[in-house]
């Protein structure tokens, strides 16, 4: 698992369960209130629906009583008298109360007048329904004689007639001082018309439809209109009935909410959010990802390619993280270390251990670097080997402590002496010493020849046993190349090496603490020009 994978892992996850918080709030808590909320208008606008209704039918009840509680009408159903008929049972009188339908019963449910004249087209109907005594299931719209006497027994509500759904008002007949026993009833109707629905749509602020039950519909168990919400499931739609006095559904109404579409859970409002919300695993992920990821992998990068190529180098990656910061300071730390441990070691491997200058390895590096410059670049090289005279006899008799002495003191002075950065000096092994002039004439060779032999000797180290001098002395063999027409490409600095071993041979054999100088040119050419320097 990558820190990026991990990053982005953990932004996912926190998408998820901010998304998950706010889905389930929304889901648990925030749309049960939205529908409580709803149900709770939905109910005030069914009760502001049945009040309406109610009002209509307490209209009609006014009208009504008006004309049972009154003289001429009680008069009027014992002893009908056409004159009351023409003064007050006109059409007009229709029109003018809007009403469909006036009948007078006595106690025995019987018709003693009724009419029905259809108020608005002018024309008169029939209520054949009403005839109560041929159809006594209607007996239920006369109102229930009222114990109190002041209160004077009515009725009211809604019947199917043949002229469809009618609002009817029954209240019994009194003297207009609501004295009198009762005598007999007066109803008057009027059609359930599209104005009523009309009306009552504009109090509730509903949309109200008025439909005939089915018989189906009848079977139905639809709840009837009182202002309750029976339970139902969250809806905006809902059918109610109105009943007739014996409980028998009469209206259909087919009420639609203006508002109440059910909460969705992915509303436009809910994705907004969700959307808001992902900015913030996003911007954390964007910030780990530049302060953190980003740094942290291209260090990882860098530091593979380090142990891959064993070339350490320090990181350059700005880090803005406290921690991470002091994290890639220790490594550049650690990493100097190791620098600094590695070139000593290097040194190390290429320095003598007795003398402190360059040993034979070095030597070897060096020579065959500057082998290679004299045949592509047509540099000439210089070797010199020098081997102190009579050494064995000196470590003999000064014993092998002044024997290493000597070597250092040699050594360091030669050293010295050489300090041309395209030069190097170093032990060739046991009083051997080699000295390779990279980029040197044959003036210069000669010069440094004669400057080394004397360098030696003004040392002026005691040494009684040489056969050659009092004093320490070497001889050197050298061996230049300079000379490009003669040095064949496929020679090698180990042939050059040994042109100057041979040369040293030839100084020790002509009597030591003396040079001698051959020209390098390819093994199989014989002729060696030798040149002998002391
Ligand atoms: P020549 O003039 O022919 O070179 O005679 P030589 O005695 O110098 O030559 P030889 O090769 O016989 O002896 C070299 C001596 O150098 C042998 C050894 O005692 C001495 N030697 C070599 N390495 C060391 C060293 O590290 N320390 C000491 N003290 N002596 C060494
Ligand atoms: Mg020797
Ligand atoms: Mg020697």
């Amino acid at each position: 698992m990558t820190l990026r994978k991990l990053a982005f892992l953990y932004a996912a996850l926190l998408m998820l369960s901010l998304a998950g918080v706010l889905i389930g709030y929304r889901y648990f808590v925030s749309i049960p209130n939205m529908v409580a909320t709803i149900d709770d208008f939905h109910q005030r606008e069914l009760v502001t629906l049945n009040s309406a209704l109610k009002k209509e039918i307490s209209f009609l009840q006014t009208m009504n009583y008006d004309y049972a509680v009154w003289d001429e009408s009680y008069e009027f159903v014992t002893k009908q008298s056409q004159d009351f008929i023409d003064e007050n049972l006109l059409n007009d009188t229709f029109v003018s109360l809007k009403i469909d339908g006036i009948f007078y019963y006595d106690l025995n449910h019987k018709m003693v007048w009724g009419r029905g004249f259809d108020y608005v087209n002018k024309e008169s109907i029939g209520f054949p329904e009403l005839n109560l005594q041929t159809n006594p299931a209607l007996k239920s719209i006369f109102p229930q004689a009222n114990k109190t006497a002041s209160n004077i027994p009515r009725n009211g509500g809604f019947i199917l007639t043949k002229q469809g759904p009618v609002m009817f008002s029954a209240t019994e007949l009194r003297h207009s001082d609501r004295t009198g026993d009762p005598v007999g009833v007066l109803v008057f109707v009027r059609k359930v018309r599209p104005g009523l629905i009309k009306a009552l749509q504009e109090i509730s602020q509903l949309n109200l439809s008025s439909h005939i039950l089915s018989k189906r519909q009848k079977q139905q168990n639809i709840p009837k209109l009182d202002g309750k919400l029976y339970g139902e499931t969250f809806t905006y739609k809902r059918q109610r009935v109105i009943e007739n006095p014996s409980g028998e559904p009469v209206i259909l109404l087919k009420i639609a909410h203006q508002h109440g579409e059910k909460p969705q859970l992915f509303d436009k409002t809910t994705l907004f959010t969700i959307a808001l919300l992902a900015l913030i695993p996003l911007s954390m992920l964007i910030f780990v990802n530049r302060f953190i990821v980003s740094p942290v992998t291209k260090s990882a990068r860098f530091i593979r390619r380090m142990v891959n190529t064993k070339y350490f180098h320090h990181l350059t990656p700005s880090f803005k993280i406290e921690e991470i910061k002091n994290l890639s300071d220790d490594f550049n730390q650690l990493i100097s270390t190791v620098n600094e441990q590695r070139t000593a070691l290097e040194e190390l491997v290429l320095t003598d251990g007795l003398t402190h200058i360059n040993n034979r390895r070095a030597f070897e590096q060096f020579i065959s670097n500057s082998w290679l410059r004299m045949q592509r670049n047509h540099q000439p090289v210089a070797l010199l080997m020098c081997d102190i005279d009579y050494f064995k006899p000196y470590n003999d008799s000064y014993g092998h402590q002044a024997g290493d002495n000597t070597l250092v003191e040699v050594a360091q002075a030669l050293n010295k002496r050489i300090n041309r950065s395209s030069d190097m000096v170093a032990r060739y092994g046991g009083e051997e010493f080699a000295l390779v002039l990279a980029d040197s004439s044959t003036q210069n060779c000669e010069y440094v020849v004669k400057i080394v032999l004397e360098t030696i000797r003004a040392l002026n180290i005691t040494h009684q046993h040489s056969k050659v001098s009092n004093r320490i002395t070497i001889s050197i063999g050298a061996a230049l190349s300079s000379d490009f027409s003669v040095v064949p490409l496929h020679t090698n600095y180990e042939q050059f090496i040994k042109a100057a071993d041979d040369a040293l041979y030839l100084a020790k054999e002509r009597g030591r603490n003396r040079a001698v100088k051959v020209n390098f040119i390819a093994p199989s050419n014989k002729s060696v020009f030798c040149q002998e320097i002391t």
